[in-house]
């Protein structure tokens, strides 16, 4: 332990502080946020280094361990986890964040360094045990659902908004109940650890398919919220800061999906709405015909199109087709076309999804349009190349009040003059519902894997070049 004057500790926290907001605002451009990702980080790693300096006198060989194995974990995961992987990773990332601020409460309470009497601070204890604990469980059924070891599809038990929403009452009372001062029952401590674990599984088990991103954003927020708690809970002004930005940009996040799906959060929560298992099921409609096109009938529409829009989804993240859907894009615009792509705020399987996979094969942040800029110009676009996408196409969500995606704006790829479709074969989406899309007139399938689809498509034309 390093004796450190509490003046110089604010200023270095407070720097470490600006350093997470400065990371956040970089992090809004796939320009920047690489650079912001490394200022955030190194803001951590300051506070870290100030707090351990400061207030660790034994136990310092414990702590050490810890960060090896933490890094090392972290240097594996980032490595070798696929990137269709990240939203499964950022549920249980959240996850431990909950259960570590959930852990550093309860410790005060079990081991407290002097008695505590403060009602504040026995509140946030008792909340961030509580918030955090769920965080834990809620995160960890997240998890479980992408990863395909719990089931996506909503597992809808009878009362189960009747029993949340007691389970919420009585944690609302354990937490009331916690604050009295010198309350010595450890009990009530146990009940509400039990209560809210419980809750956490219990909230997230009827949410199902569709509505996922949404609950994962919200579960992103929480475990700041628990954050921030725990940061009162050790009076670390820089824990506080950090929490409420990671509260408050989960909370954005989540109001931007909701908003993007057209569904309350309430509704989202409280709906049991969703697929019935995610992307395996094939719903092919037997007595509808799709037409389908080999890459040199794709070439030649593509040649002479002067208006493409690109429209990425969750399948061009499978196929890993960003950099050959760059090359194209460039032989297309030397060609004079004028080349767009329409990204939809869900598509893929997390936030940004489209957005990092693009930028990291370079493509001009300019050319990436969402889906409000976009919608419009789809009418007056010669042809719309579908790569990987299905539920964000999906008209049935304007068309279908039965549709279990009825109301999302979707990306109005179906008044395009032409649709080409990349994909392997007639199954669904996440959703897990058939795609009218695919079945009009106007739309072609070029069925296959979207990386060989569009490398065979760039070898048509430079052959049809040469000819
Ligand atoms: P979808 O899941 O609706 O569809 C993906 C399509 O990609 C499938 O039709 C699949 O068809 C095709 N595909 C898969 N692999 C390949 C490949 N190698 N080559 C070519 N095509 C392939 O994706 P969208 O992006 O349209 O929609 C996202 C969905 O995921 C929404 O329902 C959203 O709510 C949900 N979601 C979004 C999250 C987010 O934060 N963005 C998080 C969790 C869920 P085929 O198998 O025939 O090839």
């Amino acid at each position: 332990m390093i004796e450190i004057s509490s003046n110089i500790e604010n200023i270095v926290y407070l720097f470490s502080a600006s350093l997470f907001i400065i990371g956040l605002k970089r992090l809004a451009s796939p320009n920047t946020a690489r650079n912001g990702n490394r200022l955030a980080s190194l803001g951590m790693l300051i506070a870290i280094v100030l707090t351990i300096l400061k207030y660790t006198d034994n136990n310092i060989e414990w702590i050490i361990i810890g960060i090896f194995i933490g890094g090392l974990l972290g240097i594996v995961l980032s490595k070798y986890v696929q990137m269709t992987a990240i939203p499964q990773l950022v549920a249980i990332f959240n996850g431990f964040g909950g259960g570590a601020s959930a852990l550093v409460a309860i410790y005060e309470i079990l081991y407290p360094r002097e008695t505590i009497t403060s009602i504040f601070v026995l509140g946030a204890i008792a909340f961030s045990t509580a918030l955090g604990s769920m965080t834990l469980t809620g995160s960890s059924i997240a998890f479980g659902k992408l990863q395909g070891i719990v089931p996506t599809r909503p597992i809808l038990f009878p009362l189960r908004n009747y029993l949340n929403f007691l389970l919420l009452i009585l944690i609302v009372f354990f937490v009331i109940v916690m604050t009295i001062p010198n309350f010595s029952s450890l009990n009530i401590l146990y009940i509400l650890i039990v209560l809210s674990l419980l809750a956490g599984i219990l909230i997230v088990i009827p949410i199902g398919g569709a509505d996922m991103p949404v609950i994962i954003a919200l579960l992103n927020s929480y475990s700041g919220i628990a954050g921030a708690g725990a940061g009162f809970v050790l009076n670390n002004p820089v824990l506080i800061i950090s929490g409420s930005l990671v509260g408050a940009s989960g909370l954005i996040l989540t109001r931007i999906m909701t908003k993007a799906m057209n569904r309350s959060l309430a509704n989202v929560i409280f709906g049991g709405l969703g697929s019935e298992d995610g992307s395996k099921q094939t719903t092919t409609n037997e007595n509808k015909l799709v037409k389908s096109l080999n890459t040199e009938d794709a070439a030649m529409i593509l040649m002479y199109a002067e208006s493409v829009i690109f429209v990425p989804g969750y399948g061009l993240a499978v196929a890993q087709a960003q950099h050959q859907i760059n090359e194209l894009a460039n032989i297309l615009k030397n060609k004079g076309a004028d080349i767009k792509y329409a990204i939809h705020p869900v598509a893929g399987r997390m936030p940004g999804h489209m957005n990092v996979l693009l930028a990291e094969a370079n493509i001009p942040y300019n050319e990436l349009k969402d889906l409000d800029e976009i919608n419009s110009e789809f009418d007056s676009t010669d042809v719309a190349v579908v790569v990987g996408a299905n539920d964000v196409t999906n008209p049935s969500a304007r068309t279908d009040p039965n549709s279990p995606i009825y109301g999302m704006p979707i990306l109005n790829v179906d008044k395009a003059k032409s649709v080409i479709v990349l994909k392997r074969s007639m199954a669904s989406g996440f959703a897990g519902i058939e795609n009218e899309l695919f079945f009009l007139d106007k739309t072609s399938i070029l069925f296959g894997d979207a990386k060989d689809s569009i490398e065979g498509i760039t070898r048509e034309i430079k052959n049809l070049d040469n000819i």
